[in-house]
């Protein structure tokens, strides 16, 4: 599935939206991302798992594991693709663990997926838990990489598209000294932030 494709999917469903916005960290941005608008259409998740799932048709994945909540629905539409058992993995005290009765095999060959990998933070923490549990990480997965190819998640990792988000410091971004009104998706104050910042 080319990159352009997958871009046209997101901003159709409202998952990629254009403009002025204040991201969750206090930036801003040109570009917002929320890959649950577009997971929230069951026909996508599916072509997107089977996209990811295409790429290791010859690896014998025997388990797909996704760090919660964010890689759930594509975690498991990968797995029903590849045939594959699917766990997900959790925090609790902050700690990413394995709940719920999961476990993972010797040797068992995984593939770790998630929506939207950004620093790679949670994909490296599944990674190393699935290991220190005895599994073997073949490789890594996202339908959106944000970091623009960089993080490094210790195994190696594929994504349907990239993309690079701009994010900055309110006292540098452009939008703002263009006096445009920075917006914050998903909140209930949308449209005032922009006073305040
Ligand atoms: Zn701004």
């Amino acid at each position: 599935m080319r990159s352009e494709v997958v871009l046209e999917i997101f901003r159709e469903t409202g998952a990629l939206l254009e403009g002025h916005f204040i991201l969750t960290s206090g930036l801003h941005s040109p570009n917002y991302l929320q890959c649950a608008l577009m997971l929230q259409y069951p026909n996508r998740a599916e072509e997107f798992g089977r996209a990811i799932a295409g790429s290791f048709l010859k690896e014998n994945i025997q388990l797909v594991a996704s760090p919660a909540i964010g890689g759930i629905i594509i975690g498991h539409e990968v797995a029903r693709a590849l045939g594959a058992r699917f766990i997900w993995v959790e925090r609790d005290h902050g700690e990413m663990t394995l709940r719920r009765g999961f476990s993972v095999g010797e040797r068992e060959r995984v593939l770790v997926v998630e929506d939207v990998v950004t620093t790679g933070g949670s994909t490296r923490e599944t990674v190393q838990i699935l290991k220190a549990a005895g599994a073997q990480v073949i490789a890594a997965a996202s339908i959106i990489d944000r970091s623009a190819g960089k993080a490094d998640v210790s195994v190696p990792r594929i994504a349907l598209a990239t993309l690079d988000v701009p994010a900055m410091d309110p006292a540098h971004c452009e939008s703002c000294k263009r006096g445009e009104l920075a917006t914050k998706p998903g909140s209930r104050t949308m449209g005032r932030e922009g006073l305040t910042s």
